[in-house]
C-alpha cells in the first residue's frame, strides 16, 4: 500500500512546520501554511521489485465432511422412519448439525507471502 505523508511547510519563509500546527510560523510570525502531499510507495529508489504471492485453496475435513453429505441424504428418509412432530423436530436437529458442522468441513485457505 502507498503511504501518503503530508510536509506542512511555511508559506512566507519555507521552514518545516508541525503537521496539525495552525500557529503562526515560529520563524517568521507569519501565517500561512503550505502543505504538500507526498505518495511513498510508488517509487521504489531501491529498485528492489516488491511482490504478493497469494494463494487460495479449500481445506477439506473428510470425517466432517462425509457427517454433512449423510445427515443431508439421510434427512429426507426421517419421514419414513418418523412420523408426525418427532419427524420435524429430528430434521431440524439434523439442520442445525449440518449448520455447524457445513463451514468446518470446507475450510478456506488463504497463504499471503510478501517479499521485497
Ligand atoms: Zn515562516
Amino acid at each position: 500500500m502507498p503511504e501518503t505523508r503530508n510536509k506542512v511547510e511555511c508559506a512566507h519563509c519555507c521552514a518545516v512546520l508541525p503537521d496539525g500546527n495552525t500557529s503562526p510560523c515560529p520563524e517568521c510570525g507569519k501565517k500561512g501554511r503550505r502543505i504538500s502531499v507526498s505518495v511513498a510507495g510508488e517509487i521504489d529508489f531501491a529498485g528492489h521489485v516488491t511482490w504478493e504471492k497469494r494463494r487460495e485453496f479449500y481445506e477439506r475435513k473428510p470425517l466432517a465432511l462425509v457427517t454433512v453429505i449423510a445427515i443431508t441424504a439421510g434427512a429426507p428418509f426421517l419421514g419414513l422412519v418418523l412420523v408426525g412432530w418427532v419427524g420435524v423436530i429430528a430434521g431440524l436437529m439434523l439442520g442445525a448439525v449440518a449448520y455447524w458442522i457445513g463451514p468446518l468441513a470446507i475450510t478456506k485457505v488463504r497463504e499471503i507471502e510478501r517479499g521485497g
